[in-house]
């Protein structure tokens, strides 16, 4: 099927109008913007016909696959029985009831932290905007209101709001508007291949990486710190994945201090890593869990945060009346768009591929990336995979950053029919859930292409 677009007259309303996130909009506005048209399964198309294999599922989202009928009828018949309602004003609606205690029911109590709360919002940043009313009520409940301030992680990631971007340790973000505001800090993040000392092991990097958190609370103060904020493996910050050694001894400094412990997985969460949540795979205990993205598999807006019972009951019990909330939370039909798509991942099994056969079977292929002249350090966690580009692998000398090596590298991908992110030097993926054995060895057959291409362009 092709779907007849006029990409010239869109592209030019495009620029007369449209004002894209992330972008240099006169750049942009000069080379007309790529119009993607349609999907199916793992692939998308643009409006001059080309085939891409969307390596990012969209932005991380898309986790069950593009053309799913079930989430569209999901959606049609609730806007039939009921399009929209509020949750405001002691009303609810039956998806997001069903939604919520799905959710908790897909939350595994780790120790002391169970889930049976969740606060609905529309995006991840605006998840994490609550996570910071939700925090600082906390702590003036239970009479410590100099518990004030969230330590986050420099590329980190945490939206795109005024609490979100300061949550997020993004120089580029913090460099407009004034950010972080008040009360947020942030601790280096836990990068062997940048931050490791020489003949450092990734175990003894992962225990002195977390060891920044405790500095941290000791330089604030521990009475004045109210949480920690983390993704369970940096996504939009180029995919890096900490030690096996980094989360046991967060997990230690975070119970010493008895500081709160905010997971944002707005990424992770939903079979990415190959578990329900992140937090699973890693082995900690979030206070305050994040999510947003592929709980719709990004077919509609969804977001939110499940509440730890050690907040949740503080909450309920000591708070009256929360004076937050979003006119979309709890949205009847993006709830029941997310109960279908939680139906597919059930039934296809969607966490269980990821960490099972086909799980083992991309991280095997994804590692043969390290073979490649231009590649250090290729790995994957679940289905996300980064890589470093090299301008020499023995010495592991970086290119400079006008080299634009990452962009050289992207430009090829896409030429060749993939999306792979570029964050610097480094090229990432977060394809599909569904992607099979024979997917995956085109994307490989893809990357290698676009790496053999970019070192033809850099010789
Ligand atoms: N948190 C994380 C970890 C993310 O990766 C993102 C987006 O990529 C966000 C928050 C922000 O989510 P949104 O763009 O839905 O506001």
């Amino acid at each position: 099927m092709t779907t007849s677009v006029d990409t010239a007259l869109i592209q030019s309303l495009d620029s007369a109008h449209f004002l894209h996130p992330f972008t240099d909009f006169k750049d942009l506005s000069s080379r007309g913007a790529r119009v993607i048209t349609r999907a199916e399964g793992i692939y998308v198309w643009d409006s001059e016909g080309h085939q891409i294999l969307d390596a990012m599922s969209g932005l991380w989202c898309v986790n069950v696959g593009y053309g799913r009928k079930a989430l569209a009828d999901a959606a049609h018949a609730q806007m039939m029985t009921l399009p929209y309602y509020n949750s405001f004003f002691q009303t609810t609606n039956v998806p997001a009831v069903q939604l919520a205690a799905r959710l908790a029911s897909l939350a595994p109590a780790v120790g002391d932290r169970s889930f049976q709360h969740v606060f609905y919002s529309s995006s991840g940043s605006e998840s994490n905007d609550s996570n910071v009313r939700m925090v600082r009520r906390y702590w003036d409940l239970l009479g410590q209101p100099r518990r004030k301030v969230i330590i986050g992680r420099i590329n980190g990631y945490h939206g795109s709001t005024m609490a979100g971007a300061s949550l997020g340790g993004m120089s580029g973000m913090h460099a407009q508007g004034d950010l972080p505001i008040p009360n947020i800090t942030h601790i280096e993040q836990p990068y062997y291949f940048e931050n490791a000392i020489p003949g450092e092991s990734r175990e003894e990097f992962g225990v002195r990486a977390a060891g920044w958190l405790e500095a941290k609370i000791l330089e604030v103060g521990p009475d004045k710190v109210a949480a920690f904020i983390a993704e369970p493996l940096q996504g939009a910050g180029g995919v890096i994945i900490p030690p096996s050694t980094y989360w046991p001894e967060i997990q230690r400094i975070v119970d010493k201090y008895g500081i709160l412990l905010i997971s944002d997985e707005v990424i992770c969460a939903f079979g990415r890593l190959g578990h329900w949540f992140g937090y699973e795979k890693f082995g900690y205990k979030p206070d305050l869990v994040t999510f947003a993205k592929a709980v719709t598999s990004g077919y509609v807006p969804l977001g939110g945060v499940m509440v730890g019972n050690r907040v949740a009951q503080v909450l309920i019990e000591q708070g009256g009346e929360f004076n937050h909330g979003y006119t979309y939370s709890g949205h009847p039909v993006a709830c029941a768009v997310a109960m279908a798509n939680l139906d597919i991942m059930e039934a296809e099994q969607l966490p269980q591929k990821v960490c099972g056969d086909i799980g083992a079977y991309f991280a095997q292929r994804y590692a043969e990336l390290n073979d490649h002249p231009l590649v250090a350090h290729a790995e994957t966690c679940g289905f996300v995979g980064g890589l470093v580009l090299v301008k020499n692998k023995k010495t592991l000398e970086r290119f400079h950053a006008d080299d634009g090596v990452g962009m050289v590298c992207r430009g090829h991908c896409f030429g060749n029919g993939l999306i792979m992110r570029a964050v610097g030097d480094r090229m990432i993926i977060a394809p599909p859930l569904v992607m099979t054995k024979t997917d995956i060895d085109e994307l490989m057959r893809l990357i290698h292409l676009a790496l053999d291409r970019t070192l033809v362009d850099l010789k």
